[in-house]
């Protein structure tokens, strides 16, 4: 174990003042760049802010939200953590989601990871990583556990890194659209979508998947098939419960009305959601 002197504590002291006094001299220089830009820059921000974009992206210091996607501040409302997970216990991301979705009205979700995740390398290792870390990696060792076969089967460690974090970012997309306020939104802004002149032709927020390469700065998209999710498991996670009266089915069947009037079950609805370009 490394003992501090008195001298040399002093002394670190006195480096972690000298460090966050040039944070501060260069978050001057930063705010008097910014205003030679644009002498309005910070005048806008007294209007509040009306991002489009919702970012959940992983701590990792090598993945700045707004700059990566060469966004401005007021662009993108951004919630990060560990792995970038979306867990529906977690009233910090679901409160963000529902900020975001509800009032905010965002137009997209971007759910992005990263290669050479810590959180995801972590999950692969058989360690305790004592609470509440490896209880927040659970989450992690859990999507493992859905796709096991197609993990157990890439022999290279990275390669299953890799793959992954690529499974991990399609299972959080997934969890942003179980939830009620995403579902809910898609519904009504698919209605608005039909209607002639609608500023937006497709239903909203639209969720993507990206993975970031540290190594090269670069994103990818992936592909996330909701339709097929919304085949296989709607019985499950269908969360408008109107039970329809007449023929009814085995499970509970979940109704709503389109603006005429007419009953409409919440899966087809969200189903032809799915097919407006901004899904493409
Ligand atoms: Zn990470």
């Amino acid at each position: 174990m490394v003992r501090l002197t008195r001298f040399s504590l002093l002394s670190s002291i006195h480096n972690l003042h000298q460090c966050l006094d040039s944070l501060l001299q260069a978050n001057k220089a930063w705010a008097n760049r910014m205003k030679a830009n644009d002498p309005m820059f910070f005048e806008e921000h007294k209007k509040g802010h009306a991002p489009k974009i919702l970012w959940i992206g992983c701590s990792d210091a090598r993945v700045p939200a707004n700059e990566m996607i060469g966004e401005p501040p007021g662009s993108v409302f951004v919630h990060r953590n560990i792995a970038n997970q979306v867990v529906q216990t977690d009233f910090n991301c679901m409160s963000v989601i529902q900020y975001a979705v509800d009032v905010l009205q965002v137009k997209h979700i971007i759910v992005c990871g990263h290669y050479d995740c810590g959180g995801v390398k972590a999950a692969l290792t058989n360690v305790d990583h004592k609470s509440p870390l490896e209880n927040w990696l659970r989450n992690i060792r859990d999507t493992y556990r859905l796709h096991k076969d197609e993990l157990d089967a890439i022999k290279d460690l990275t390669g299953r890194q890799r793959r992954l974090v690529e499974l991990n970012v399609v299972e959080q997309c997934l969890n942003i659209f179980k939830t009620a306020v995403v579902q809910k939104r898609r519904v009504q802004t698919h209605f608005d979508a039909l209607e002639p002149g609608s500023d937006i032709p497709f239903s909203t927020p639209v969720i993507h998947a990206f993975v970031y390469e540290p190594t090269t700065g670069e994103a990818t998209k992936l592909r996330v098939d909701f339709k097929q999710y919304l085949t296989e498991l709607h019985d499950i996670y269908d969360l408008y419960k109107m039970e329809k009266e007449e023929e009814p089915t085995p499970l509970p069947t979940t109704m709503i009305q389109d603006k005429d009037g007419n009953e409409e079950c919440v899966t087809d609805v969200l189903t032809k959601s799915l097919s407006g370009e901004g899904d493409m």
